[in-house]
């Protein structure tokens, strides 16, 4: 735990969250700043600062609870589809440097839902680059 960490704080009740469910490892609440109706944030317990750090028990117990938590999201909220998102990094949007992943509820109904694809396809006219980068992360892969 660290003193200095909001969602320790969240997760400890110091600071006050609405909580969604918990277990021996997880804790699961609602975003402040919802992107969309139902949107969540799923963490580990344990203090880790990001997806590099993350242990990988605590990495597959907050995925196993963010998918029990998005199939009854789809069902109770009538959902059309679920984005799981994690943001690794400030360049990467991460703000809160707690591991977390967002788990957002997807509408055909927009007054529900102001989330947007946060990219622009790329073209894949250069596939001897592509080709590249794959070979080398490949190749670089513990
Ligand atoms: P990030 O930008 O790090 O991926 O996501 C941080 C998320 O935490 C944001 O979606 C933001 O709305 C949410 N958030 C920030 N402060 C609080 C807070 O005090 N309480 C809750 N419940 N969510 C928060
Ligand atoms: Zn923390």
């Amino acid at each position: 735990m660290s003193d200095q960490c909001l969602f320790c704080g969240i997760v400890t009740g110091t600071i006050p969250s609405v909580n969604v469910a918990e277990d021996d490892t997880t804790y699961a609440f609602m975003d402040i700043n919802p992107a969309s109706d139902g949107h969540l944030l799923v963490v580990p317990k344990q203090h880790s600062q990001d997806l590099l750090e993350i242990p990988a028990e605590d990495l597959t117990a907050v995925t196993l609870a963010a998918q029990r938590i998005a199939r009854t999201a789809v069902k109770e909220f009538g959902a059309a589809g679920v984005n799981l998102l994690n943001c690794c990094g400030a360049y990467a949007w991460q703000t809160v440097f707690h591991f977390h992943l967002h788990v957002i509820p997807r509408y055909v109904d927009k007054t529900k839902d102001r989330l947007v694809r946060p990219w622009q396809p790329g073209t894949s006219d250069d596939k001897d680059a592509i080709t590249a980068l794959g070979d080398r992360l490949s190749a670089a892969l513990d």
